[in-house]
């Protein structure tokens, strides 16, 4: 991308330092790129939670889903907590490349035979405050590298709910439940469809959104994250 002369007199008076380590000129260095911790081989195949053999975890049996396979390339912890915290919520969005390189790796090592790409929506008010929706923006990268389109408008978040992190996972379920609609379903209807999100702990976000897209005909929908917090 061309570097236009704003943009290097910002440059100049604020150095890029690394997020892990503080060391100038790099958003994340190589050190700490090369600390990211990756998930093992085997992790239940619907939460990415370590599980022996890659088998469905108790958690997951004890809840059927629509999502029919997920993927996280790493741990939800040092550089790459920081990472995602500054993309998501300082705007920081020149991180895009790095979490959507975190994110590629994960599908080279378990790839999807999708068809099309939906990033996990935001709320409206929510994508007014922060001006961009963190997973589109992954879903862009990745589809730039998968050469699979982006259909954005697949998925919306028809209500505000509260951040995931706050409640336990019962009270996760209900605070979904109808969260997420289809408004064109011809978007999806007969395609594989990959959801693309920066984060999930339980999975039960991606559940959400893969139940309202099978429910409009998505002939099959699988997960993708950059981070799984374990
Ligand atoms: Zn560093
Ligand atoms: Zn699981």
């Amino acid at each position: 991308m061309a570097r236009d002369a704003s943009w290097w007199l910002w440059r100049l008076l604020f150095p890029a330092r690394c997020l892990g380590c503080g060391r100038r000129d790099h958003l994340v260095c190589p050190a700490c790129y090369a600390s990211v911790r990756y998930l093992p081989a085997e992790v239940c195949y619907h939460c990415c939670a370590p599980s022996p053999g890659g088998r469905l975890c108790r958690r997951c049996l004890g809840t059927p889903s629509s999502l029919a396979s997920m993927r996280a390339a790493c741990a939800f912890e040092g550089v790459v907590r920081k990472a995602v915290h500054a993309f998501k919520y300082r705007g920081q969005i020149a991180l895009t490349p790095f979490l959507g390189d975190l994110l590629g790796q994960a599908l080279a090592r378990r790839p999807a035979a999708a068809n099309v790409l939906v990033p996990v929506p935001l709320f409206a008010d929510r994508l007014r405050q922060r001006g961009y929706n963190q997973a589109a923006l992954l879903a862009h990268q990745l589809g730039a590298r998968l050469a699979l389109p982006v259909a954005e408008g697949a998925l919306a978040r028809t209500r505000a709910t509260t951040p995931q992190v706050e409640l336990s996972a019962r009270e996760r379920r209900a605070n979904l439940r109808g969260a997420f609609a289809c408004p064109d379903p011809s978007l999806v209807a007969g395609r594989a469809v990959l959801l693309v999100d920066d984060v999930t702990t339980t999975g039960s976000t991606l559940r959400a959104c893969a139940d309202a897209l099978v429910a409009v005909g998505a002939a099959r929908v699988m997960g993708a994250v950059v981070a799984k917090e374990l």
